[in-house]
């Protein structure tokens, strides 16, 4: 049997996580958030963030394609977008590679530069990490952090009645890899938002405090959309025309003949923010983080996922990247 056969990446992750034990008094949070949430002093002591997430060469990302710079520093920065993700601040990080023979010492010392800007950015200092050879390049990072429990944003939180909110515009680093992958020159921001994408640190403190759910966007918004709603336990509706699309997507849709929300939707990488927040919170957000769009509205469970589209037509809300499909 082959993985996807059971579902795919999220369906193995269930699937092997019940091979384990996964309970404990301190655990607030564990399997199925940004990152998990550890209790280790009563509060309101804040708790402790765990994330950690890997790269692979050719997966996601290509010698050829990308300074180890940049890999570095968006090694770096996706992973200090789960802890933002869950309203906190990042603190330690830990660094795992895997090298192959060949490699060459300058490229690693330009990986860790580019790790090293991303750690200035953030006030994160290296704790450790472990180095071993293999066949390919893999960077492994697990990043801790803090979050105190009123700041603390669940995938699990959103309520029927609120507004779903994104930071930014998505689906530039999508564009910037269809680019690519055709052989034509993407504009240096779509480039800069492939290769080495900046999460949204600066926003997610100004946001937890007014959101209830957040979760950041990595895989699309469709399939972020799916985890709130899984998670909550609620259905949602996005606005198509509400989506923030940057000029620069609209334009290198229009050159390659596709749409463009299908990059917003199920192209990831963005390492934007999706939240969900109170109408009446809306206004306060606004004067906080102008940053910010609404792009739709949560719904009550038995009304699923739709896309209303621009001619008012609604559709069931597919799409979104996972590993394995
Ligand atoms: P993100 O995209 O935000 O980094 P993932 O989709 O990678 O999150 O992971 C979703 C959840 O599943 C997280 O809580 C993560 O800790 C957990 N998870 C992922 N892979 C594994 C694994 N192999 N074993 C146990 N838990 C896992
Ligand atoms: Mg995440």
């Amino acid at each position: 049997m082959k993985i996807n056969d059971i579902g795919g990446e999220f369906a193995l992750i269930e699937h092997l996580a019940r091979l384990v034990p996964r309970q404990g008094a301190d655990l607030i949070e564990g399997i199925g958030d940004d990152a998990a949430v550890l209790r280790t002093a009563p509060e309101p002591a804040p708790y402790l963030l765990v994330t950690t997430d890997m790269l692979v060469e050719n997966e996601h990302f290509r010698t050829h394609w990308a300074a180890p710079e940049q890999i570095g520093y968006k090694a770096s920065e996706c992973n200090v977008s789960d802890i933002a993700a869950m309203g906190g601040t990042p603190t330690w990080m830990f660094v795992a590679l895997a090298l192959p023979r060949r490699t060459e010492l300058e490229w690693v010392e330009a990986l860790y530069r580019g790790l090293a800007r991303s750690c200035h950015r953030h006030g994160i200092a290296l704790a450790g990490g472990d180095t071993t050879q293999g066949p390919t390049i893999a960077i492994s990072i697990t990043l801790l952090g803090s979050v105190t429990p009123e700041k603390l944003c669940l995938r699990s939180h959103a309520r029927v009645g609120d507004l779903l909110a994104v930071t930014g515009s998505l689906g530039a680093s999508a564009a910037g890899l269809a680019l690519l992958d055709k052989g034509r020159e993407p504009t240096p921001y779509l480039l800069e938002k492939h290769r080495a994408p900046s999460c949204r640190m600066d926003l997610s403190d100004r946001i937890a405090p007014l959101a209830h759910a957040m979760i950041d966007i990595s895989d699309g918004l469709a399939s972020e959309v799916r985890h709130i709603c899984a998670r909550s336990k609620v259905g949602a509706e996005l606005v198509a025309e509400q989506i923030p699309l940057h000029p620069d997507v609209a334009a290198a849709a229009r050159l390659l003949g596709v749409d463009p929300l299908q990059w917003a939707l199920g192209g990831g990488e963005d390492y934007e923010l999706l939240f969900s927040i109170a109408p009446e919170q809306w206004p306060k957000l606004q004067a906080a983080a102008a940053d910010c769009r609404v792009v739709g509205r949560v719904v009550e469970p038995a009304a699923g996922m739709v896309l209303i589209q621009p001619d008012g037509t609604r559709r069931t809300l597919a799409g979104g990247f996972t590993h394995f499909a």
